[in-house]
């Protein structure tokens, strides 16, 4: 029996798609290509964070309606927008992760061995989410915040050690609710496993504690990395979002961080054309982005998702506005980024390898600059370099020793 997997969004979902992935193959499938006729299961575990995200769900969707095979849909989509799946055809399955089990015939393993396709491992420590942001749909989806029990988490880092992984990437859907909070959970990591790096991924700003920032400055297997969703520079726009914070917090929080070190990357997500969101308003959130000394942005334009309150907010933005202030706040990302790796030049590093090729290899660094470099390295090996250039969106290196 052959199966087929492709994942949409978020990491917690690619995390996900690897459970499904060796659950089928302990249970004696074997995995093909999703782009190729052939299996006997195709899985789609969906996203639909955006109606973007939903429209991809849906191409692929089509795409396995090619093949004349079984077809599962799991994820965000199948668990909140079931009937819209079910209507593009009746070969379609939905099948909320947590059944997928059962209806699959085999057990799930209580963690993951490998991460296809990765050279970094994606941890899930979380699920679930209470704040109720009235852009987000997630909680909808994901429910109500659970944490992971520590046992699961610390199996599971080692085993992903011994199978050769050098750098794992805490997730969750909103992180920062770990149950103990996410300090002690990384002494525990800290003490109890030997991997090298463990890297946080987006962590709330208001859950983001002084201890935590210490913790990613001082301790040199925690990355210099820390990704704090901003959503909006405006007050008004964030009392709107639920946001339960204003823009001089934001901005006090990275000062606090940058105070602490000049070399941690900070990093931020940014919604535009949030129901109302006046020119003056985008230029408050644009401006604020200018004076703080972060690393990169990611932005997102509003997209209005069916069952959140702000989906019916009056006040739509038209779609060319949005257009033209996600490009301005993108080219703003790019000139951070720019200056943020040429703040590194001539400074060493380590670069945990991702990519090898003959003589030169690409990695990635703790303060989450992409790195080339000459010289012979195999993935998952750690080499020092030293930043000699900054390139569009990467650094060059140079080996040391
Ligand atoms: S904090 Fe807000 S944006 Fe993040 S998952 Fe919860 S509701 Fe969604």
């Amino acid at each position: 029996m052959k199966f087929a997997i492709t994942t949409l969004g978020c990491k917690v979902n690619q995390y996900e798609s690897q459970l499904i992935r060796e659950a089928l193959k302990a249970g004696g499938y074997d995995e093909q290509d999703f782009s190729l006729p052939g299996a006997d299961l195709y899985i789609i575990n969906t996203c639909t964070v955006t109606h973007r995200s939903d429209a991809e769900d849906r191409r692929l969707m089509r795409k396995a309606l090619a093949f004349s095979s079984r077809i599962i849909v799991t994820g965000c989509q199948a668990a909140v927008y079931p009937g819209e799946i079910r209507g593009l055809s009746e070969r379609i399955e939905t099948v909320p992760f947590d059944q997928l089990e059962s209806v699959l015939g085999v057990p799930f393993p209580k963690s993951i061995t490998d991460f296809a396709d990765h050279s970094r491992a994606f941890v899930n420590i979380q699920q679930g989410c209470d704040n109720r942001c009235t852009f987000c749909i997630v909680p909808s989806a994901r429910g109500t915040p659970r944490s992971r029990p520590l046992e699961e988490i610390i199996h599971e880092i080692s085993r992903l050690f011994d199978s050769g992984f050098r750098e794992i990437v805490l997730t969750g859907i909103n992180i920062g609710l770990y149950d103990g909070g996410i300090p002690a959970l990384m002494r525990k990591i800290l003490e109890r496993t030997p991997m090298p790096r463990v890297r946080i991924s987006s962590i709330e700003p208001w859950t983001l504690t002084s201890e935590l920032i210490s913790m990613a400055v001082n301790e040199p297997r925690i990355c210099r990395h820390l990704h704090l969703p901003l959503q909006s520079g405006s007050d008004e726009i964030l009392s709107r979002m639920g946001r339960p914070y204003q823009a001089g917090y934001y901005r006090d929080l990275v000062s606090e961080i940058r105070s602490s070190s000049r070399d941690i990357a900070i990093g931020s997500d940014i919604m535009v054309g949030f129901p109302g969101e006046s020119e003056e308003q985008f230029r408050e959130t644009f401006s604020l982005l200018e004076d703080l000394d972060i690393a990169y942005l990611h932005v997102f334009p509003f997209s209005p998702r069916p069952g959140t309150p702000a989906a019916s907010y009056p006040g739509q933005v038209d779609a060319r506005i949005v257009k033209d202030r996600a490009s301005r706040l993108r080219n703003l990302s790019k000139d951070k980024r720019r200056s943020f790796i040429r703040s590194q030049i001539g400074k060493p590093e380590e670069v945990l390898v991702t990519h090898s090729s003959g003589n030169s290899f690409k990695g990635i660094t703790s303060n989450y600059i992409t790195v080339e470099a000459q010289g012979k390295a195999e993935v998952n090996d750690r080499v020092k370099i030293v930043f000699e250039e900054s390139c569009e969106g990467y650094a060059r290196g140079r080996t040391l020793g």
